[in-house]
């Protein structure tokens, strides 16, 4: 598998389509030193989408964007933004980002930050669609050294659209946000999405990419193993979780044929198989008493882990 890439779009593995992206990666490789973060990475951004970049820690995701972003150069492959250099001014003034380092004025309010970073721009955003957009309404006249975590990402939302971008990068948008203000950031992005913005976002939560992405890319050791809708990716992976109460106990679980993986939740047993009916059989003629039992589709969670797991992982699971 991470030799290979899966394109489960069947539109083309970074390949083209009827219009041009607006961002894309070509064959790119780059190096830190002896460190290969990318290898062979192509990717496309199209007009108006969503793209989710997913992949375990140290994957590449942060080199990618840093490339497309003119950060970097790559050493091998091309990068291009708008068909440009993404190191050209009108590249710049075409885009947006929200990355993970903040660099504020921690004693302008966010009244005088939204401003200061329309400034550089030469069509900035309206102040208010700015404000309703990042839900800033109340926070104006607070000093940015004194917001909270969450507050401090829906500024930064704010600030990374001050240029009225066409292609946005969201680098981890609601890392270390709770539940109810990322909800609440994901319709701020919704609505960015929707005005036919592209948007290419990392994330570490599969929940964040099924919510928000129409296409998804996966990339692993910086190479693309797998791109296409969520649920087209849910669907490469053709698992299936069994969930149930039983008193087989878990090493027994793990011992049956076709068995993945398998978690306690609760009282509850889920386990994750290729072959859902060689395993219920099974799972019948340990425990005849099984009871409150469900099968449905693994998740894009499991299909992400199946994705990326190493090779060695999947030798030693099959
Ligand atoms: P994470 O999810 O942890 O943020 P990532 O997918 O964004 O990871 P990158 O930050 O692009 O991954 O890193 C890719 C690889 O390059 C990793 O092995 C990382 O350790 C390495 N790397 C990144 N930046 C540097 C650097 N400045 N010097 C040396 N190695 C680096």
């Amino acid at each position: 598998m991470s030799s290979q890439a899966l394109d489960i779009s069947g539109r083309g593995l970074g390949g083209a389509s009827a219009r041009p992206p607006v961002a894309q990666l070509v064959d790119v490789s780059k190096h830190y030193g002896s460190v290969r973060a990318l290898d062979g990475l192509s990717l496309d951004v199209h007009r108006g989408e969503v793209l989710a970049l997913l992949g375990p820690n140290g994957a590449g995701k942060t080199t990618a964007i840093s490339l497309l972003l003119g950060l970097l150069r790559p050493d091998g492959g091309a990068a291009t933004v708008f068909g440009l250099d993404p190191r050209s001014i009108e590249v710049r003034t075409r885009l947006g980002a929200m990355l993970q380092v903040s660099g504020l004025a921690p004693t302008l309010t966010v009244r005088e930050t939204l401003q200061l970073y329309r400034s550089y721009y030469p069509r900035p955003a309206s102040l208010r669609f700015l404000v309703e957009l990042a839900d800033l309404g109340e926070l104006l006249d607070r000093r940015t050294d004194a917001l909270s975590g969450g507050q401090l990402q829906r500024l930064m939302l704010g600030l990374a659209m001050a240029g009225d971008p066409e292609l946005v990068f969201l680098d981890e948008p609601s890392a270390g946000m709770d539940l109810e203000s990322r909800r609440r950031l994901w319709q701020s992005v919704r609505d960015v999405a929707s005005a036919g913005r592209s948007v290419l976002l990392t994330t570490h939560h599969l929940e964040e990419a099924d919510a928000l992405a129409d296409r998804v890319a996966v990339i692993h050791r910086g190479t693309l193993i797998a791109e296409g809708t969520p649920t087209e990716i849910e669907a490469s992976v053709s698992g299936r979780r069994i969930s149930c109460v039983t008193s087989i106990d878990l090493a027994r679980l793990r011992a049956i044929g076709g068995v993945n993986r398998v978690e306690r939740r609760g009282a509850a047993t889920e386990i994750f198989t290729a072959r859902a009916e060689d395993v219920l059989r099974q799972l019948f003629d340990l425990d005849p008493g099984l009871s409150a039992l469900e099968v449905g589709g693994a998740g894009l969670e499991q299909a992400f882990l199946a994705l990326t797991r190493d090779d060695q992982d999947q030798e030693r699971a099959a």
